[in-house]
């Protein structure tokens, strides 16, 4: 027969699958010896089988109810009932994952309407009695029935003021008497039956609905905020009640071991004389800081004082800690290793190993990789964040930060703004290679339409600029330049503020905080580094993002984009007459004129990057991404180029494409333009070897984009490798390079053994890959992944997260061939997955040697690789 009840003495902290985070931990103080009010608690087993299979507990789980209920009994010598000795227990529900305030708790159990009188005279407290029963009468309308909370608490705060009441525990027995019996009333109006009299119905009925609170909104909501699979359940804890609420030698509160904003080694926490748990998380009364507790009782403080810290020691973490005193004795009622912000985590990871109490290896898994973007950016304030108005809550945290600014509607404003002096916000529908001028101009961009690995969510990245793209529920008339959202209109010159952290939009001005850097974040990063198998590079193209990514120790480049080198307008133009050349001869004085500016950045990257691994992508985008969209536009360019209007419109119709993201880009350009390539090979390994005569050596990585099969691969090597020896000789120097290729297409991972044979190393392109595995526009997916994300036909958008099962499979199949038949190839992944640290998990059990991504993502990257190898060494 399965067990599904463990009581207090039967567990330890090992068995928080079985036993949810708050039972294990209960059974293992009990085991430290500390005082625990006695319990049992019902499994997650128990839970997910309810759930599963119908509407009422089984009568496996009720039987061993009742026989736990006996020997509890035994132990204390209460019952339900009872005379003399009157059991009351608490309810609560306890996830393997903390979930705080997500789901419910009831309190005094096991009170009716004839026991109450007992126990108010045994007390010799009518007013406590009275007190525990209306509470018990509103908790179970409320978690039970679902009765509106606000239909107790009018009444209650109505008879508190007709009657002069000052507050809560100013109110008489009497009154509190007269309190309950309105509240059965309302429990009879809302529920149609009385409220129940027998105590084991009560706890069987709490208990059910402990259970289905695992299924609220609000729980389902912080599951998928915080990446807490939806099967796990909850269980369920039946606990004797002491009572915070019996005078003013009893209490209740709430204390962390450490202070979980800063990070200080000092108690911190607050309290409430007279009171039962939910009064200081109510906020009626204000609660004291735990420090006058030393004041009022300092045996008990003491005594406080002593367990946070052999709780702190025997956790080896921060402790948040719940406790009651009843009538001048201490009573603790949980433990869980504490919630705290970014920077209060590092630097109490870093106190620890300092105070011996944890290792490196132990340190760096006590920080959550994605935590780190906290403190990388500013942030905004919290207070001000709270009383702000939102504009929009549907956009996607592209980019994290948090700006505030006017609002424009064009690149061009953006520049011109910016150079004025103004603080601005690019707002655009999308954002193409036209408008980067903008883009740098702005302190955020915000799109409606795209996802996460759009074109605006990709370069703000590299920027390190806060963007949210996707905001699907506004409606922007560049035009007229205004933006619609539900309740309002907003004009050029508006001011909002964004938050990249979670993609929300809100109007007026935020007050915001600016990033700090540590000495502990130094030396904690340092440890990662230390611990990590997998190196981590960036993804990066101009001088200020390389050395933001140096700054953070990034191992080299995984990749260039040389796509983002044309942006800048002077670029444009030559690559405009390069792709409306319609001879061969024009394309190539085209190329000339583009050459000088590629030499000019490949000599600021390289200069950089000096002996760092530096891959350099060619040209990968479509070509239509370059060519003028409006008629303005058209127009312009047309004079530029000095061609009529007609024939380049006949141009970019020749150049339309019903599916660009399918058609004529990455190595299938050069194929057809091979002078392309060459000219870009001449600028990467030119200005290598002019560096190498100014005595800087460097490691030029040259990537063949997009390839799907192997001759595409070796036509474009062999015709790169002549440029480059032609240039050699030229030269009377050598350079070392390595020549391999981005994986993106599902061919190339299934034909990478070939591959392998002719590069020197292979980078996983994982946002084409996932794009080309399951048929989504990476572009345009996030107008429906949310709803497969929802309904769970995916668990995670596959964008952001590695598909294990498909892409996932892919790339493993790639690597394993791949080193099958060139062990010595260099293996990287370099999509935005590269910087996600759940895929960073997977990442490191392949035979994978790097992962890159955004500079501002680096530190995330490299902890999360630290945590990997930590978790696979254990
Ligand atoms: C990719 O496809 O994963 C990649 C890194 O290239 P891009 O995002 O530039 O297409
Ligand atoms: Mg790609």
């Amino acid at each position: 027969m399965t067990k599904y009840i463990y009581a207090f003495d039967e567990g330890q902290k090992s068995m928080k699958d079985l036993l949810g985070g708050k039972g294990a931990n209960l059974s293992e103080m009990k085991r430290l010896g500390l005082p625990v009010p006695d319990g049992f608690t019902i499994t997650t087993e128990a839970c997910i089988d309810y759930l599963s299979q119908g509407q009422s507990l089984s009568t496996e789980v009720k039987t061993q109810l009742v026989d736990h209920l006996a020997a509890f009994s035994e132990r204390t010598g209460k019952t339900f009932s009872s005379d003399s000795n009157l059991l009351l227990v608490s309810v609560r529900s306890g996830a393997k994952i903390s979930m705080p305030g997500m789901m419910d708790t009831i309190l005094n159990l096991g009170l009716n309407d004839d026991n109450v009188k007992k126990l108010a005279e045994k007390t010799g407290d009518a007013r406590f009695a009275y007190d525990c029963y209306r509470r018990l009468l509103q908790m179970f309308g409320e978690v039970v029935y679902n009765v509106p909370m606000q239909a107790f608490d009018t009444y209650f705060e109505d008879y508190k003021q007709q009657h002069k009441f000052d507050n809560d525990a100013a109110i008489t027995a009497e009154g509190l008497q007269e309190i309950c019996e309105r509240f059965k009333e309302i429990y009879v109006e809302e529920v149609y039956k009385p409220f129940p009299q027998e105590p084991l119905k009560q706890l069987e009925e709490a208990i059910e609905a402990v259970f289905k609170s695992w299924d609220n909104d609000r729980a389902r909501i912080y599951r998928d905020l915080n990446d807490i699979p939806h099967d796990i359940g909850t269980a369920v804890n039946i606990q004797e009640m002491v009572f915070g609420n019996s005078g003013d030698n009893s209490g209740t509160g709430v204390a962390f071991t450490r202070n979980p904003v800063s990070g200080e080694n000092k108690l911190f926490g607050e309290y409430l004389l007279n009171a039962q748990g939910e009064d200081v998380v109510a906020g009626i009364r204000t609660p004291k800081d735990i420090s006058t507790l030393n004041d009022q009782m300092p045996e008990v403080h003491q005594e406080f004082v002593d367990v946070t810290k052999q709780l702190e020691q025997h956790y080896k973490d921060m402790q948040d800690i719940e406790f009651t005193i009843e009538n001048g004795k201490l009573y603790l009622l949980q433990t869980r290793n504490g919630k705290r912000t970014a920077r209060a985590a590092i630097k109490i990871a870093v106190d620890l190993v300092e105070e011996g109490l944890l290792t490196k290896e132990e340190a760096v898994t006590k920080v959550e990789a994605k935590s780190i973007d906290q403190l990388l950016h500013p942030n905004f304030e919290e207070k001000a964040l709270k009383e702000a108005t939102p504009i929009s809550k549907m956009g996607l945290p592209a980019s994290p930060g948090a700006a505030t600014g006017q609002i424009v509607f064009s690149a061009e404003d953006a520049k011109a703004q910016a150079e004025a002096g103004k603080k601005v916000i690019l707002m655009r529908p999308e954002t193409s290679p036209e408008d980067i001028e903008g883009m740098v101009a702005s302190e955020a961009i915000v799109t409606t339409h795209g996802g996460m690995t759009s074109h605006a969510a990709v370069v703000a990245r590299g920027m390190g600029k806060c963007c949210v793209t996707g905001c699907s529920n506004l409606e922007i008339n560049t035009m007229a330049k205004t933006v619609y959202y539900d309740g309002g209109e907003l004009h050029e010159g508006d001011i909002i503020s964004v938050d990249g952290a979670n993609g929300d939009i809100y109007q007026g001005e935020i007050k915001t905080v600016s990033a700090e850097h540590s000495e502990e974040f130094a030396n904690f990063m340092k440890w990662s580094e230390d611990v990590a198998r997998l190196d981590v590079r960036m993804n990066a193209e101009t001088p200020q993002d390389i050395e933001a990514g140096y700054n953070f120790n990034a191992k080299g480049i995984g990749l260039v984009r040389t796509e983002h080198m044309f942006f800048g307008a002077e670029r444009l133009v030559e690559m405009r007459r390069f792709i409306l050349s319609s001879s061969y001869e024009q394309r190539v004085e085209a190329l000339n004129n583009i050459r000088k500016y590629q030499i000019e950045d490949f000599e600021a990257i390289f200069r950089l990057s000096g002996e760092r691994p530096t891959i350099v992508r060619l040209l990968d985008p479509p070509l239509h991404e370059f060519l003028p969209n409006s008629d303005e536009d058209i127009e312009n360019v047309a004079q530029q180029l000095d061609i009529p209007k007609e024939t380049l419109n006949k141009r970019i119709v020749d150049l339309h494409e019903v599916n660009p993201m399918l058609g004529h880009r990455g190595c299938r350009l050069a194929i057809t333009y091979p002078e392309l390539y060459e000219m870009q090979v001449e600028a990467i390994m030119g200005s290598v070897l002019k560096l190498k005569k100014e005595g800087i050596a460097c490691k030029p990585e040259i990537m063949i984009p997009l390839v799907s099969t192997v001759e595409e691969f070796t036509t474009l090597k062999d015709k790169l490798v002549k440029t480059i020896e032609k240039l050699e000789e030229e030269k009377g120097d050598k350079v070392d390079y390595l020549i391999g290729t981005m994986i993106e297409t599902p061919r190339a991972c299934l034909v990478a053994d070939e591959l392998a044979k002719h590069c020197d190393f292979f980078s996983f392109g994982t946002n084409d890959l996932t794009q080309l595995t399951y048929g989504f526009s990476r572009d345009d997916a996030g107008k429906f992944i949310n709803v497969y994300t929802e309904s769970n036909i995916l668990k995670l958008d596959p964008f952001q997260t590695l598909d294990k099962d498909g892409v996932g499979k892919l790339i493993e199949i790639a690597v394993d061939q791949a080193k099958k038949v060139n062990p010595n190839i260099k293996i990287g992944v370099c999509g935005e997955l590269g910087g996600d640290a759940k895929s960073i998990r997977r990442f490191n059990q392949l035979a994978i040697d790097y992962v890159s991504c955004s500079p501002f993502r680096v530190p995330g990257a490299i902890l999360a690789t630290a945590q990997s190898q930590v978790e696979e060494s254990e």
